[in-house]
């Protein structure tokens, strides 16, 4: 079938680009028209090659449009979060309130002193930024800001400890979702991992043993996203710091949530708690219970910082001026005491009460606009902070319970958790 003058004319029988973004209508941009038309074009030009007839421009303009919708579902846009997961990484985390918008937009729709120094005049580092209000808010001598707390772990590890051997405790080999597990990660950083205890206890007595004169540190793990419960035995940080003192080598402790809201009451470790313990570092996300963007913090002390901020990694893991100023802003409201503004904390501290009148009346909203078949019912249901945060912690709030008869059924029936949806949704 293929080959010969037939193919020739069938294949001269398709239309111009020009003729099917004539069929396209006005709505899309130009040049996203005219690549779909070319690529509906060139899937009609391979099946006329095997051997089909040439399909009408109109079947062609509808694979077009077809393409073009796929393109913009794919776009990053909004969605609703009502999984009752607060921090939910598939949804982006966390958002970002007014405050912390308006100083990404004041920082990034002009120029700023991002590396330059305005007292001195002179060219600044980008490091500087942040680093003063996370000193304030953890009591750190000093912390740096990178990409993310992937990061924040690979490129702390890789400067304090290339080349030696890490301890950590096989209760704390953690996995945190996606590809981050803490044997990897070691393995990037140039470092040796070295495993002590079982899944489930760990003592002192095992970190002792396998400390040698090529320990350059012992990594501690919060178990965001588990717990280990039941016979278990975890050595404390004040007793890994007091050991890695004894020792000579420093004491990483990878906090993960990174929680500096005390007025929260959460059962997670506060930063600068973890700091008094006697970690030499702590690296914890920006965007988990800190409220923030996606950022790494690395905190401690001084001397190890400047170390980490000199290795080459850092250039490679830096944060964008948009994710400093928003950070910034994030560590000044808890500073000023408005951290209960952050749009984290609004959701998380909504009252229980609050959260059953909402879920009553989107009921009321959504029934009233719905044949008999539909009901829906508000539920007592429990949410989560997610993200790798409480794990076995749940937050009391309310659902609704949507099912529809038989006849109607689809997919529709579900759960939607009041506490996660935006308030402009309720
Ligand atoms: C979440 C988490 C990480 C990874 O942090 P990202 O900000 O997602 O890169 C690393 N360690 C622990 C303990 C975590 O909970």
């Amino acid at each position: 079938m293929t080959g010969g003058p037939d193919l020739q004319t069938r294949l001269r029988a398709l239309p111009s680009v020009d003729r099917v973004v004539g069929l396209l209508g006005e709505a899309h941009p130009p040049t996203a028209a005219a690549a779909a038309a070319r690529r509906a074009i060139d899937e009609a030009r391979i099946a006329v090659r095997a051997g089909s007839a040439p399909p009408s421009t109109e079947s062609i303009a509808a694979v077009a449009l077809s393409l073009l919708g796929d393109d913009d579902r794919g776009l990053l846009q909004p969605v609703i979060n009502a999984t009752g997961v607060l921090i939910h990484t598939n949804l982006g985390r966390i958002p970002l309130g007014p405050q912390q918008l308006r100083a990404v937009e004041r920082v990034a729709s002009g120029y700023s002193n991002l590396e330059y120094d305005i007292s001195s005049g002179r060219r600044g580092s980008r490091y500087s930024h942040a680093t003063k209000l996370i000193s304030s808010l953890t009591g750190a001598e000093a912390a740096l800001v990178v990409n993310n707390n992937a990061a924040a772990v690979l490129v702390t590890l890789a400067a304090l400890c290339a080349g030696k051997e890490v301890v950590i405790s096989r209760g704390e080999l953690v996995e945190i979702g996606g590809e981050f597990r803490i044997p990897d990660v070691m393995k990037a950083s140039g470092t040796k991992l070295v495993e002590v205890g079982t899944t489930n206890r760990t003592h002192v007595g095992d970190f002792e043993k396998a400390i040698s004169a090529d320990t350059a540190a012992i990594l501690k793990v919060h178990p965001s996203n588990y717990r280990v419960v039941g016979f278990t035995a975890e050595v404390a940080a004040r007793e890994v710091a007091r050991l890695a003192i004894g020792r000579g080598i420093y004491f990483i402790h990878d906090l993960g949530s990174g929680l500096v809201f005390e007025e929260a009451q959460l059962h997670e470790p506060l930063v600068a708690s973890a700091l008094e313990d006697g970690a030499d570092v702590v690296t914890f996300s920006g965007d988990k219970l800190l409220g923030g963007p996606q950022a790494g913090i690395i905190a401690g002390r001084a001397k190890l910082i400047d170390k980490i901020s000199r290795h080459p990694l850092m250039r490679a893991v830096r944060p964008d001026k948009m994710t400093l100023a928003a950070l910034e802003e994030t560590l000044q409201m808890y500073l000023r005491g408005r951290a209960a503004e952050l749009p984290l904390w609004q959701m998380a501290l909504v009252p229980v009460e609050e959260l059953e009148a909402r879920a009553k009346h989107v009921a009321e909203e959504l029934g009233a606009g719905m044949g008999a078949e539909v009901k829906i019912e508000v539920v007592p249901i429990a949410s989560v902070a997610g993200g790798g945060s409480l794990p076995g912690s749940e937050l009391a709030s309310f659902g609704l319970a949507v099912s529809m008869a038989r006849r109607a059924r689809r997919s529709c029936n579900g759960l939607f958790a009041m506490r996660t949806l935006p308030s402009s949704h309720v």
